[in-house]
């Protein structure tokens, strides 16, 4: 078995839909499904894999160059991908852990991956072609793939999901941050269905434009509900710590509060308003994300 094949043996795909009938006012007029992408690796978060899946399934780089902070689920799962892949891997991380690595950066240095820490001013180059130009050249040819894994490619891995789900529905859920994931879903909708993210930051409008430079005009019911991020991205007041703390001792499964927590308060919150029709099937998905909680 080669490597790549090894990796994907190691993936519990399709991932599991679990009925989910929480004691939440209004959650009885309703069906839940949450679609447990958390579950697909324990190390490989699950939206994460998701958006690489086609990038490291069709192509063979020498190398590869890719970006984010320092508890960062995209490198924490490209960073062990390129481990078992042996291709090596350029993290670029806005900040310098060097004193004191964070679990995540702590995982890339086993994992073989070379560090490269940089202030803001250069971090915000991450999207200048020139400075990629420089990047690529650098370090063997690289591949260089964009913060989040969020690029047009990222959308197959995310409509592979959407394929997987079997059962009738009429919304679906997940946070919102760089858009794709929430792209990728909306393209594989029906004309009946509809998306319905959940914004994780403060980004009114500007989170519709990320998602719109994936999909065509034509694209069916989609909008993102911006009354959750709960003071911005990363931003978690008692409340929330509360209400994840809580779920996590009341559920079977477990969230966190960057994206899942922020997810599951807006469904309970949209449930106590009567916000889906009555009889609604209504799947949310459950990104993953665990290890940047550590
Ligand atoms: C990155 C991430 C998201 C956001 O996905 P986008 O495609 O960037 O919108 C959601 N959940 C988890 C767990 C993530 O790591």
């Amino acid at each position: 078995m080669n490597k790549l094949s090894k990796l994907e043996a190691s993936l519990a795909l399709p991932s599991s839909l679990m009925p989910f009938s929480p004691s939440w006012t209004g959650a009885n007029e309703v069906t839940i499904w949450v679609k447990r992408d958390d579950m697909i690796h324990p190390i490989m978060s699950g939206n994460k894999w998701r958006k690489l899946a086609y990038t490291l399934k069709t192509t063979k780089p020498n190398a590869m160059v890719s970006f984010g902070g320092g508890f960062s689920n995209h490198l924490h799962a490209l960073g062990y991908a390129s481990y078992q892949l042996g291709i090596p891997l350029t993290a670029i991380v806005r900040g310098n852990y060097s004193a004191s690595p964070s679990p995540m950066i702590n995982d890339l240095m086993n994992w073989n991956v070379d560090i490269e820490y940089v202030d803001r001013i250069t971090y915000q180059k991450r999207n200048v072609p020139d400075y990629l130009l420089q990047l690529q050249q650098r370090y063997n040819d690289a591949l260089i793939i964009p913060e989040g894994g969020s690029q047009q490619s990222a959308l197959h891995g995310i409509g592979e999901m959407v394929e997987e789900i079997t059962i009738p529905f009429d919304v679906i859920m997940a946070p919102v941050a760089s858009g794709a994931t929430l792209a990728g879903i909306i393209n594989k909708l029906s004309n009946t269905q509809q998306a319905l993210g959940i914004g994780v930051l403060k980004g009114e409008n500007y989170l519709e434009s990320l998602v719109s430079q994936f999909i065509s005009d034509k694209c069916s019911a989609w909008s993102i509900d911006h009354r959750f991020h709960l003071g911005g991205y990363a931003k978690v007041p008692s409340e929330l710590r509360t209400f994840c703390d809580e779920f996590n001792t009341a559920m079977s499964f477990t969230i966190e509060p960057v994206y899942s927590g922020k997810l599951f308060w807006a469904l309970k919150q949209l449930l106590k308003e009567s916000y889906f029709p009555k009889g609604s099937n209504i799947i949310v998905l459950h990104t993953g994300g665990l290890q940047g909680a550590r």
